[in-house]
């Protein structure tokens, strides 16, 4: 009697621990910075890597090839195992296909009830010439659409600008994401900060915030001695109502206090910030800090396809090493809510509590 009263007890543990991974899964969620070429599905890439020209014989030569599990030391093995999975990208099929299967696993696994979408027609074209931005985007919205036919999720699509290629690149990036205004929510900017600065980029996003576009833009990832700066350049410049990353700025008092004040939001990402060493560990993650400070925090998955998470995986290091609660998860879902550019008669559909217009 008195050993089944100790195991019971260990069992329920202090109350913050008794979130189980059932819980946790079941919680609302919104999905706010979600590359979808980083998003495809295990068993699909396994599927099309033979004919893309990667033989994939055994578990072991798919992750070399396809997955980010280790922090990353040698950065051009790290764009390879990207551009592989790019390489399988190639018709409007397999593109339709794999935001179909984003879209019904964000909702069956891991509960998230809206999802940003995010891809680069830039990057998704790269080696596959014969296929247009137009072609590659209605795939895509096919895709979703299909998805959302058969499961209560609100998608929105953003369009990335990648700040390593040309300007002029860059302008042609922006023409489109306008010109599919109605199928866009939002244009972002991506791609490494240093020695890429984002003033040249002003007046495309000037230009996309005029036309109804939200503006959410990556900067203050890297641990840069310029990062924080980076994110008030964002902001300042670019009109950004969003911050994908921002974890730096927790190192710079005043531009937290920037951030805060301007109700700029967000958006963390736990495991990519860890692989990618913009901190050091997990435990490390400024994430409640920030959050305790007031400024605006949301929980994020950036590339969960290759770096084999989801985002009940990053809940569930919330909670084991940063304590999180259900309110603390319920609230930071609200602020992406709130924060999310899908129109909001839709995203109040399909959120389970009153949402705040913002
Ligand atoms: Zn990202």
């Amino acid at each position: 009697m008195k050993c089944v009263k100790k195991s019971r007890h260990l069992y329920l543990g202090p109350p913050e621990f008794i979130l189980t991974l059932m819980n946790l899964k079941e919680i609302p969620k919104v999905e706010l910075h979600r590359h979808l070429e980083l998003s495809v599905r295990h068993s699909t890439l396994r599927e099309l890597a033979p004919a893309g020209g990667i033989p994939v014989p055994n578990d072991q030569v798919f992750a070399e090839r396809f997955l980010i599990t280790e922090p990353m030391v040698n950065l051009g093995a790290v764009l390879n195992k990207f551009l592989d999975t790019q390489k399988l990208l190639g018709s409007s099929e397999i593109l339709e296909r794999i935001t179909y299967e984003a879209c019904w696993d964000a909702y069956h696994i891991e509960g998230i009830r809206l999802l940003e979408l995010r891809y680069a027609p830039t990057f998704v074209r790269q080696g596959h010439e014969h296929l247009s931005f137009q072609q590659i985007h209605d795939a895509i919205v096919r895709g979703a659409r299909r998805a959302q036919t058969e499961v209560p999720i609100a998608v929105g699509l953003i369009c990335i600008i990648q700040r390593i290629l040309p300007v002029k690149e860059a302008e042609a990036v922006t023409q489109f994401a306008i010109d599919n205004r109605s199928t866009f929510v939002g244009l972002d900017l991506a791609d490494n900060e240093e020695g890429f600065d984002s003033k040249p980029f002003a007046p495309f996003f000037q230009r996309a915030a005029t036309a109804g576009l939200g503006i959410t833009v990556h900067s203050g990832e890297a641990n840069l001695p310029k990062a924080p700066r980076y994110v008030k350049d964002a902001i300042d410049y670019l009109g950004a109502t969003r911050i994908g990353h921002g974890v730096q700025i927790y190192r710079d008092p005043e531009i937290m206090s920037y951030v805060k004040a301007r109700g700029v939001t967000l958006e963390l990402c736990l495991t990519s910030n860890w692989l990618t060493q913009a901190v050091t560990q997990i435990q490390d993650h400024p994430l409640r800090r920030l959050m305790e400070a007031g400024v605006r925090t949301t929980i994020n998955s950036d590339d969960p396809g290759i770096f084999n998470i989801d985002l009940v995986h990053e809940y569930e290091l919330l909670q084991k090493h940063h304590h999180f609660t259900l309110a603390e998860f319920d609230r930071c879902n609200d602020l992406a809510a709130e924060a999310s550019f899908i129109p909001f008669a839709e995203k109040q559909k399909n959120w389970p509590r009153p949402l705040r217009k913002v």
